[in-house]
């Protein structure tokens, strides 16, 4: 695993959050994108290397909804650059932790995304993500 490429916070709404998060961080939001897949839409900041992902549901019933009706709002998951994800993904589970999919998939920003269930890590949601090859 390389840097923290992101961290995911989860939002109640993103036309109040951008522009906090402007404020806050002294940087524009640098794009916007709905993730169909994972019902949310997402907004992304670059500060440095990292970038923060702030991410709003667009179903009451998805997975960030969710999370915010059991947490609250705040960070979400942490996501670490790889390589070679699958690579990484056989590695992981030959070490015991439990992949939530099997293979990776589309996540926002270009890439290619794997979570893995947070109770195997201490309750912290990590993503592994890769930028996509362009073929
Ligand atoms: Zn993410």
């Amino acid at each position: 695993m390389q840097k923290i490429e992101h961290i995911g916070i989860a939002v109640k709404n993103l036309a109040v959050a951008v522009p906090l998060f402007e404020k806050l961080l002294n940087t524009n939001c640098y794009k916007t994108e709905e993730v169909k897949s994972e019902k949310v839409n997402t907004a992304f900041f670059k500060q440095g290397e990292t970038k923060i992902e702030l991410l709003e549901s667009t179903d009451p019933d998805g997975v960030i909804a969710r999370f915010i009706q059991k947490k609250g709002e705040g960070m979400h998951h942490i996501a670490f650059d790889v390589m070679n994800i699958e690579a990484e993904m056989e590695r992981l589970k030959k070490e015991g932790f439990v992949l939530l999919n099997e293979t990776p998939k589309q996540g926002a920003d270009n890439k290619l995304v794997c979570f893995l269930h947070p109770k195997d890590t201490n309750g912290v949601l990590i993503e592994l993500c890769m930028e996509k090859p362009d073929f």
